[in-house]
């Protein structure tokens, strides 16, 4: 299927590895030029690079915070206007709920609800004055069903949510689409490292961690990255029109609900 999206320009956060690369290496298979960020500058120029060589569009490459105000400010004056945001960022660590303060709270929304906020109000105004527009928040199926001890991240996505829920019905008029992707678990650093601790508190392999894990997952398996970007291609397409304010879950069936 044709995206229809050849020679649109995509700013892609945190996108050096895991699903913000998918959805970075999904876009440029569509002939999007590409805005892409991480922190650590070896990484992505790595990730930069091989997009270019591969699909042949061009990228530019900013290291920066988007967390941070002057980080984020770098990585728009670099962009300039686009016409698809995709926003992405580490997120919040582990916990317990009576542990948290209130400076734990801000670092996790200013992480994973402000900044993706700041950068739709950064953006959005020129999608409408253009007349087109995607945006693609990843989220976290912890907005459907919360992880208990991810209760920094319960609170901010959720937050996020509501934001879209509300904000993507008033700019949908102008044909500027706001949507979530809801990742559960899949392949990449992060789920190496929650296997890892699964092995160190369980005496076990990290393949029976993963073993252990994927029972609870109805489809057997974790999911792809490839998978994760070819459905943020799809909603960052022409395809994606009347797709409005909605919270994407992909997670192998491990949300048991049926709505
Ligand atoms: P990952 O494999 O660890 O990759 C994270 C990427 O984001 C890296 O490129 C990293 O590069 C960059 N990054 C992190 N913090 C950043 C920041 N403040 N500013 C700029 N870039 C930043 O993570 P992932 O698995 O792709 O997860 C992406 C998001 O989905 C996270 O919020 C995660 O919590 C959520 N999620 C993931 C899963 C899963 O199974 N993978 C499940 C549910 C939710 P640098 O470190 O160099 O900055």
């Amino acid at each position: 299927m044709d995206m229809g999206i050849a020679g649109k320009k995509a700013l892609v956060c945190a996108s050096s590895k895991g699903l913000g690369l998918a959805c970075a290496r999904a876009l440029a298979a569509e002939g999007v030029d590409l805005v892409m960020n991480a922190r650590g500058a070896e990484a992505l120029e790595a990730a930069a690079a091989a997009i270019r060589d591969e699909f042949g569009v061009s990228v530019t490459a900013v290291a920066a915070d988007i967390t941070a105000d002057e980080g984020r400010e770098r990585v728009l004056k670099a962009a300039g206007p686009v016409d698809i945001l995709v926003t992405n960022a580490g997120g919040p660590p582990p916990g317990l709920w009576s542990d948290w303060e209130r400076e734990d709270f801000i670092k996790a929304l200013d992480g994973n609800m402000l900044t993706p906020i700041a950068l739709i109000k950064a953006l959005v105004p020129g999608m409408i004055d253009r007349g087109w527009g995607r945006v693609v928040n990843i989220t976290s199926q912890a907005v459907k069903a919360p992880l208990g001890v991810l209760g920094l991240s319960n609170t901010a996505r959720t937050g996020l949510t509501g934001y879209v829920a509300g904000t993507s019905r008033q700019v949908a008029g102008s044909g500027v689409n706001i949507n979530n992707l809801l990742p559960g678990i899949h392949y990449t650093d992060r789920s190496k490292s929650l296997d890892a601790d699964v092995s160190k508190e369980k005496g076990i392999s990290m393949a029976e961690a993963e073993a252990l894990r994927c029972k609870t997952i109805p489809a057997g398996r974790y999911g792809y990255p490839e998978e994760f970007g070819a459905m943020c291609a799809f909603l960052c397409s022409q395809h994606a029109g009347f797709i409005v304010g909605q919270n994407i879950l992909l997670d192998g069936g491990s949300v048991n609900a049926t709505l």
